[in-house]
């Protein structure tokens, strides 16, 4: 991990400065299925950000992965089951309602068209997806529409050969969670939270083989695979 990069282990929370702009939490992901490594994710960095809301945006047809299992509207519908008590946590289905690559930069570009300076956006992201973020169409752009908050996440690391991400790292994380209030976009935060190691990849695995992923994922999302027999 690069040496400069600033870890903040306390969710202290934010306080925002007077007038400013909400923050909206954005959760990409293929969430196939959606599990309390998401839940607990979004939860925390909304509360360490004083978020106005978090919003879950399944991805249609992600460009870096293997096509998920379930289709993009079951993806979604679990989504709906995960967060339905939860009423900072929104569904925002505008990526299944594209055609094509599901790129995050046209989601960030249509909301910040949408939004027209009322809030601005935070891209939420594990570790894993930052490592392989200069993988992505038009990477350097991100932040041009928002500011991206990483969280970590077990097992995941950086590469310590990649010069362009050290690089993109360097030159814009903040060291303190106020400038994401102070800044409208362009700054990199990263943020410790509990480590739940906890994957889409493992709880696949475990319906494969007729394992319980049970306290992995909500009651209601578990039932909702059983009864369409999915990943079975
Ligand atoms: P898969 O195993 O199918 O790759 P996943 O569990 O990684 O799936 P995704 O839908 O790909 O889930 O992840 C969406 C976002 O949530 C990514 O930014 C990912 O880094 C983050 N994330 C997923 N699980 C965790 C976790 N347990 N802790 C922290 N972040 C997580």
């Amino acid at each position: 991990m690069p040496s400069h990069l600033h870890f903040t282990s306390m969710l202290l929370g934010a306080t925002p400065p007077a007038n400013s702009a909400p923050l909206i939490g954005l959760m990409g992901g293929t969430f196939d299925p959606i599990h309390f490594g998401h839940l607990r994710m979004a939860q925390e960095l909304a509360e360490a950000l004083n978020l106005s809301e978090v919003r879950f945006i399944p991805s249609a047809t992600p460009p870096h992965r293997d096509q998920p299992t379930s289709s993009a509207k079951q993806r979604a519908e679990m989504v709906a089951l995960a967060i339905a008590d939860n009423p900072l946590f929104k569904l925002d289905t505008r990526e299944l309602e594209r055609e094509g690559y599901s790129y995050t930069i046209d989601t960030l570009q249509s909301l910040h068209e949408e939004l027209q300076g009322k809030a601005r956006l935070c891209l939420l992201m594990g570790m894993d997806a930052l490592a392989g973020i200069t993988s992505w169409h038009r990477w350097q752009e991100l932040l041009q529409f928002a500011h991206i908050v990483v969280a970590t996440r077990p097992g995941a690391v950086l590469p310590a050969d990649n010069l362009a991400l050290a690089g993109f790292l360097q030159t814009h994380t903040v060291s303190s969670l106020p400038q994401l209030y102070t800044q409208a976009h362009n700054g990199i935060y990263i943020q410790c939270i509990t480590a739940l190691d906890i994957s889409a990849t493992h709880i696949r695995h475990q319906l494969q083989i007729g394992q319980s992923p049970r306290y992995q994922l909500p009651d209601s999302v578990l039932d909702y695979i059983h009864r369409y027999h999915l990943y079975s």
